[in-house]
C-alpha cells in the first residue's frame, strides 16, 4: 500500500462523542491553516468506528459547527463506519503475517501498559471474543513532530503488544486511522498532543502495512484547571460557535500563539481565516501538551 506523492492534503478527525469544543475547534483551525497555508486539501473524517462512543446527533452538530465557523473542507466527508472492509483486509494482511495473536486476559488485569505479552505465546482456542493483539518489538519506532520533535518509543518495553481488534468486535482505532490516512492520501497530520503518544503505535503500523508515514504536528490540548482534558461530552462549545463563530475563531488563534490583530474585531469568520492563514506561523504555537483554558 504504498502511497504516492499528492501534494499537501490535511485532514480532521473528529470522534463525534459530542459537539465541538475549545481543544477539538483549535485541532479542526489548526490542520484547516496549516492545510491552506500550503496551498492543500483539507478533509474531514467522522471517526464513528467505536458506536458506544458515538452520541446521537454528533456527527451533524460537529459539520454544521465547522460550517458556521467558516472551515469548509474539500470533497465528501467520510464516516468510519461505512469502511469496516477497509480495515478488516489490513486485519487480514497482519493476520496473514502471523503478526497477530487472540488475548484473553481480563481487562482489569491488563489495564496498565506496558502489557507483558501474557498471550503471546499461550495457544487459546480462536474465539470472535477475543481481543486481537499484535506483536511488538523493542526497536525503536516514532517521529520527529514538527514542533514537538522528536518522539520514540520502544513499544514492546513501553507500551507492550497492543490491541487491533477488540473484544467487543471493534477494530481499534489505531488501525482504522492508519488505514485511512493512507486511503485519503493524508500528507500531513495536525491534532492534539494528547495523541503523540499514540503515535509509534500508528508508525509500526504504517510500516507494517507498507504505508509512508506522514508528516505530524501535534498541537496542545486544553485542559481545565485540575489538568483534566476538556472533552467533547464535557466542554461542548455549540452555542457559543452559533452565536460569536469570530470570537471563537480569536480565541483558538490567541491559544495557539497566533498573531491576532485587534482591527480584525468586526471581521467576518472568512476575513479572519484569511488573516490567520497568511500569518499561519507553526514556530508560535507552545511546544506544550496542555494549555489550561479555564
Ligand atoms: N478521533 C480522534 C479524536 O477525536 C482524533 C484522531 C486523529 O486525529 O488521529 O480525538
Amino acid at each position: 500500500m504504498q502511497t504516492p506523492d499528492f501534494g499537501y492534503i490535511g485532514r480532521f478527525a473528529p470522534t463525534p462523542s459530542g459537539p465541538l469544543h475549545i481543544g477539538s475547534i483549535m485541532a479542526a483551525l489548526a490542520s484547516y491553516l496549516d492545510a491552506k497555508k500550503n496551498k492543500g486539501k483539507w478533509l474531514v473524517r467522522i471517526e464513528d468506528l467505536d458506536l458506544p462512543r458515538v452520541k446521537s446527533g454528533a456527527s451533524d452538530s460537529i459539520l454544521n459547527a465547522l460550517d458556521k465557523l467558516g472551515l469548509h473542507w474539500d470533497g465528501e466527508v467520510v464516516y468510519q463506519s461505512n469502511r469496516i472492509d477497509a480495515y478488516s483486509e489490513a486485519f487480514s494482511k497482519l493476520m496473514d503475517n502471523q503478526l497477530l495473536y487472540h488475548c484473553n486476559c481480563p481487562r482489569k488485569r491488563v489495564k496498565n501498559a506496558p502489557y507483558p505479552g501474557t498471550c503471546r505465546h499461550r495457544s487459546i482456542p480462536i474465539s470472535r471474543q477475543h481481543a486481537i493483539r499484535i506483536i511488538t518489538d523493542d526497536k525503536s519506532v516514532g517521529i520527529t513532530d514538527r514542533r514537538q520533535g522528536a518522539y520514540f518509543q520502544s513499544l514492546e518495553n513501553e507500551v507492550g503488544d497492543f490491541i487491533i481488534r477488540r473484544a467487543d468486535g471493534y477494530y481499534a482505532y489505531h488501525l482504522a486511522t492508519v488505514v485511512d490516512d493512507a486511503w485519503q492520501r493524508i500528507s500531513h497530520i495536525v491534532r492534539g498532543a494528547d495523541l503523540l503518544e499514540s503515535t509509534p503505535r500508528q508508525v509500526y503500523l504504517q510500516q507494517l502495512l507498507n504505508i509512508k508515514t506522514p508528516e505530524y504536528l501535534h498541537i496542545p490540548i486544553a485542559v481545565d484547571k485540575k489538568g483534566i482534558k476538556i472533552s467533547k461530552s464535557t466542554g461542548g462549545h455549540d452555542a457559543l460557535i452559533l452565536e460569536k463563530p469570530t470570537q471563537v475563531l480569536f480565541n483558538s488563534l490567541n491559544l495557539l500563539g497566533q498573531t491576532v490583530d485587534e482591527k480584525m474585531a468586526g471581521a467576518t469568520t472568512e476575513e479572519l481565516l484569511a488573516f490567520a492563514v497568511t500569518n499561519w506561523e507553526i514556530s508560535a504555537i507552545p511546544v506544550r501538551q496542555s494549555i489550561n483554558i479555564t
